[in-house]
């Protein structure tokens, strides 16, 4: 596999002490109950995040990628779902002790979430403004004036022209990228020290979502905070991260920097996705895709959840299953594989 030339996104003033996470998962399992049995979307999903940085979380449709930051926001409807262990620690406390109260404190203040497809998140009968407005009032007690004044501030911030106008407009009247932009304001109108992105860009053009990616890193740079970035595209993971998480049947796989990742993808799964990318497969490699499907979360195979489309699985693989452990020579880095030899030679 080529190596990608890479920059190293800058890690702005933290804040925070740099080496303590911001957040930590420690053995997060979140699992839906139904009459077709527990799907286990997330399965022991440990990761952190610095003060500061960018985590990429990446992986197919059904990885648990998404349910995990549901589950940090405590946004997993229950039922069907429900954290059934593991530990939430944000700023060292854990966010399953909290009440609901203190969690609603939480969100949006200490830590903001934008989505895919903001017309499902933003509401259609209200302004933007008026969306602005209410986050800063509920979460910083200001008056409505002063409220607006920041408003229109926030919208000037994430580049919306004419913000003095557009703060009465509804979000039908606004672009694809205006409203993630607007979803953007809203998100950062109370200066949160984590921002959890679940695919920003996915459904707006290439232009316009390097557009969102700049304006993304610009506003974490400035403010300090630290993000979630959750795509399924490495190109994006590759522009704004510092390390990576590449989950994989409700587990994570895989955990490197962003450049230990693009020089060589130490998990067969995480082979597989570079390999099956046009623009980071080397000039001379044939793309491959990686065969078979991501296992439905009520089916997950024994032993490695793998292993049905692992190029070099055995019959070890097939009963028992690999903890993540620490890659030699690699401080930090962590991978969940029984043949990793092996595998560095994929
Ligand atoms: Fe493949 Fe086995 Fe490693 Fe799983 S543990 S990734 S099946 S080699």
């Amino acid at each position: 596999m080529a190596a990608q030339q890479q920059h190293e996104p800058e890690r702005p003033d933290s804040k925070g002490d740099a080496n303590t996470p911001l957040l930590e998962l420690k053995q997060l399992q979140t699992h839906f109950f139904s009459d077709e049995g527990t799907a286990r979307a997330v399965d022991g999903v440990s990761y952190k995040i610095l003060p500061g940085e960018t985590l990429g979380v990446v992986g197919e449709s059904g990885s648990g990628k998404s349910v995990t930051a549901l589950s940090v926001m405590q946004l997993i409807p229950q039922p069907p779902g429900k954290v059934v262990g593991g530990e939430i620690l944000f700023k060292g406390q854990n966010l399953l002790n909290k009440s609901e109260e203190e969690m609603r404190r939480i969100r949006g203040n200490e830590i903001a979430m934008i989505f895919q497809e903001p017309m499902t998140a933003l509401n259609p009968v209200f302004t933007v403004g008026d969306q602005i407005i209410e986050t800063v009032m509920v979460h910083r007690g200001i008056d409505k004036a002063s409220a607006r004044a920041h408003a229109i501030k926030m919208l000037e911030l994430v580049g919306i022209p004419s913000p003095s106008t557009r703060v009465d407009e509804y979000p039908h009247q606004l672009s694809g990228g205006m409203r993630q932009r607007v979803m953007i304001a809203i998100a950062m109108s109370c200066d949160p020290s984590l921002l959890i992105a679940d695919e920003p860009t996915t459904a707006l053009d290439v232009t316009i979502q390097a557009q969102i990616l700049d304006l993304i890193r610009d506003l974490q740079k400035e403010a300090g905070m630290s993000v979630l970035l959750i795509t399924h595209d490495l190109a994006v993971v590759a522009e704004v991260a510092n390390h990576v998480a590449v989950m994989y049947a409700g587990k994570v796989v895989e955990y490197a920097t962003v450049e230990e990742l693009f020089d060589k993808p130490a998990h067969p799964y995480a082979t597989g996705l570079f390999r099956s990318l046009p623009d980071l497969a080397g000039p001379n490699e044939a793309l491959a895709t990686i065969p078979g499907m991501v296992p439905p979360a009520t089916r997950f195979p024994s032993g490695c959840r793998f292993h049905p489309r692992c190029p070099i699985a055995t019959d070890l693989c097939k009963t028992q299953e690999p903890d993540l452990g620490s890659l030699e020579g690699s401080a930090g880095r962590t991978i969940a594989c029984h043949h990793i030899d092996e595998a560095a030679k994929l």
